[in-house]
């Protein structure tokens, strides 16, 4: 059993310091407030939220693909959610996401508790490398329930940029009481490049066997495989794949793709995670300490910057003395460790990282830092 001791350092100048100013840390990701404008059911259990900015803040120049955070009063942390239109189609102090409300989730509830439009939020972001790659390739997009929202957005680029490109979007639902975003789908295939088409599959999973669906059943990625993969009615040499939404999907269908011989470069995803995802683990190994990931970190205290820390076997204490950004002063950190139960698991630093060494897998850590369970 180890016992985590966690130490400010010391610092005598404390009280004559200034307020630190932790926005510093995340200066590649712009928070702005703003208030909730409008909010539109889409499904029994997904909502369509509008967060509308202050005119004179600066526009978000998020591209189609990536996501942002959603701050509100009373939670104490984010959540993250994808941009839900293309950029080009969004007014510029706006954002939309696509919510799916879960049972017993903090911000789903806050949400469910009651009407929160003019409720005052904060949304930070551009962040995520998602989106549309340049080949002219067929672009196949699978997502599922409120991964519509990305996927969405880039389909909506590539329509508004009129991409000469052919695409499939099959998406994924339990029943037709989940489909959404229908017409938008049609206005999408009637704006597509005149040479080229657009495809909407929707394929549902759990839609009863005595109702009016004519359209695919099973699992979405299922049916990708024995419909379109293993009839060879997709070239598989020939196209570019987006994934979007729940990780078990993706996983299933990133298998699917690469038993299949589409190579991993071909492929991109957005997986949602949460909370019960695993938290990232930094490497100190590879750890260059070249604070990538604390300029991209979307709350202040999920990556705790250290400054010293020591295990004693003999106690099974680990003594971790902690750097506050801009408080102790004259102090660096030394190491970095991501903080599980302040992690909302965005992976905003896995993907900053330019030496690799934060990683969802990252088994190779020195042992004494497998100890902590901050
Ligand atoms: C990059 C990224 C983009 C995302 N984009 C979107 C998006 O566009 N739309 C969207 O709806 N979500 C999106 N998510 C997920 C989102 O960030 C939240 O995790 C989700 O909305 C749950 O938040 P919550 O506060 O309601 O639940 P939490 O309070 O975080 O979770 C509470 C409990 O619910 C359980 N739980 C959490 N999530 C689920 C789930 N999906 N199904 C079942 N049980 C669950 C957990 O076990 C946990 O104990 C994204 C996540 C990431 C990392
Ligand atoms: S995934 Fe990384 S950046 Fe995102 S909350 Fe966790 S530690 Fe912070
Ligand atoms: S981005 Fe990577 S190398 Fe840079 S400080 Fe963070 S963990 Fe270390």
């Amino acid at each position: 059993m180890t016992t985590i001791k966690t130490s400010g350092f010391n610092d005598p100048f404390d009280n004559l310091l200034p307020s630190p100013d932790t926005a510093i840390q995340r200066k590649r990701v712009n928070s702005r407030p703003g208030k909730i404008t409008k909010i539109t059911n889409l499904t029994h259990d997904t909502i369509e939220v509008t967060v509308t900015c202050d005119k004179n803040t600066p526009p978000f120049n998020a591209k189609a693909g990536q996501y942002g955070t959603l701050k509100v009063d009373g939670i104490d942390r984010p959540r993250a959610y994808s941009f839900a239109k293309a950029p080009v189609l969004e007014k510029k102090n706006q954002v939309t996401f696509f919510i799916r409300l879960i049972e017993g989730g903090e911000l789903s509830d806050w949400f469910k508790q009651k009407k929160r439009t003019r409720e005052k939020v904060i949304v930070s972001g551009p962040m995520g490398k998602f989106g549309l790659d340049k080949s002219n390739d067929t672009i196949v997009c699978i997502a599922g329930g409120s991964g519509m929202s990305a996927i969405k957005a880039l389909v909506e680029q590539a329509s508004h940029q009129s991409l000469a490109r052919d695409c499939l979007f099959f998406y994924g639902a339990r029943t037709q009481a989940d489909l959404y975003c229908l017409e938008e789908m049609e206005a999408i295939k009637q704006q597509w490049h005149p040479d080229h088409s657009f495809t909407f599959i929707p394929v549902l999973s759990e839609e009863s066997h005595d109702c009016d669906w004519q359209g695919p059943r099973g699992f979405v990625t299922e049916y990708l495989k024995s419909h379109y993969i293993d009839t060879r009615q997709l070239d598989i040499n020939h196209i570019k794949a987006f994934f979007c939404g729940p990780p078990a999907m993706i996983d299933h269908g990133v298998t699917v793709l690469q038993d299949a011989g589409l190579p991993s470069e071909a492929i991109r995803y957005d997986k949602f995670e949460d909370i019960r995802s695993p938290a990232p683990v930094i490497d100190n190994r590879k750890c260059t300490l070249c604070d990538e990931c604390l300029l991209v970190k979307p709350i202040d205290n999920c990556i705790v910057e250290t400054s010293a820390f020591s295990h004693s076997r003999q106690t099974g204490i680990t003594d971790i003395e902690t750097v506050r950004p801009g408080r102790t002063s004259g102090l660096y950190y030394s190491t970095l460790l991501i903080n599980n139960d302040q992690c909302i698991r965005c992976y905003a630093c896995v993907d900053a990282c330019p030496h690799n060494a934060i990683s969802p897998a990252n088994l190779a850590i020195p042992q004494v830092l497998k100890l902590i369970q901050l």
